[in-house]
């Protein structure tokens, strides 16, 4: 028997706050146990995979579960308002999987633990991202004129655009067959330690505003719990190795965290 129609409605929310709770527990784990990839990537986590390899499949789920689900032709993805939120969250995993890992330059390599666990997330996050949005989220006429929409779409495009350029600036401190880490400065960077993980979250709170649904807003903060403790991994790694690190700059929130 397929699960549809309010039960499946039902599920979605459980899995919402499944996924809270999911961003809660990784970033209790990851005060304990350092995230392994990058600067920490160990063998201890299993083989490890070439980095452009493991973002592209790891992040082509959250691009192709979405496009299947409404291609399959959900109750609600006919409204405006529907298509242009489920094209938000596919234009930002259309970059993540298909232009961001072949800009990578000399990454450290993934184990693969940490490759399964993004894989898995994905499916996961793309299925209750793509069913919500395709089937059963409703908006009222002229939501996309609504002060909230519009907030959050402002939102979304100016988190995405802080993430890009900060993904940059990371990119551009290593010349060609460097591997090692210098200070990012520039951009968001004057002010946080994490600039492109600070875009990331303001990109998923925009679309959670913009949205107005749990499984949106469980995303969001999500992400704040994951990269934020990645942040927070790095700001402290970064104090550890440079004597001369700005020491007014915050971890992820400007001017406050
Ligand atoms: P990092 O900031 O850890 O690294 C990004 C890249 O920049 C890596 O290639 C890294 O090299 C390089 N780099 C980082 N710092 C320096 C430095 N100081 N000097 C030189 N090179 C540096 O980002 P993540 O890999 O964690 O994430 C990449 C993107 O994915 C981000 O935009 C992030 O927002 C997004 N993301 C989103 C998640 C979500 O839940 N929505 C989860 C995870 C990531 P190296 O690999 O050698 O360390």
């Amino acid at each position: 028997k397929r699960v549809e129609g309010p039960e499946e409605r039902r599920l979605l929310e459980l899995f919402s706050y499944g996924l809270m709770a999911l961003g809660a527990g990784s970033a209790l784990l990851l005060c304990f146990i350092p995230m392994p990839y990058g600067r920490y990537s160990t063998r201890r986590f299993g083989s490890l995979l070439p980095a452009r390899v493991a973002w592209a499949l790891q992040e082509l789920p959250s691009l192709l579960v979405p496009i299947g689900l409404a291609a399959c032709g959900g109750e609600a993805i006919a409204a405006p308002a529907n298509r242009v939120l489920l094209g938000c969250f596919v234009l930002h995993y259309a970059h993540r999987a298909l232009i961001f890992p072949f800009l990578i330059r000399e990454g450290k390599p993934t184990p693969f633990v940490t490759f399964v666990l993004a894989l898995l997330f994905c499916v996961f996050n793309g299925y209750l991202q793509g069913r919500s949005l395709s089937n059963y989220a409703t908006y009222p006429p002229g939501w996309l004129k609504d002060p909230r929409f519009i907030t959050g779409f402002i939102g979304w495009l100016l988190g995405m655009a802080i993430n890009i350029h900060s993904d940059h600036i990371l990119r551009n401190l290593r010349k060609p067959g460097e591997t090692g880490y210098k200070i990012p400065r520039g951009g968001m960077f004057e002010y946080v330690s994490g600039a492109n993980f600070f875009g990331e979250i303001l990109e998923w709170f925009g679309f959670a505003l913009a949205c107005d649904t749990t499984e949106s807003l469980a995303f969001a903060l999500c992400t704040l719990f994951i990269l934020g403790s990645r942040a927070r991994q790095h700001h402290q790694w970064y104090l550890e190795k440079f004597e001369d690190y700005p020491k007014d700059r915050k971890i992820v929130i400007p001017f406050l965290y």
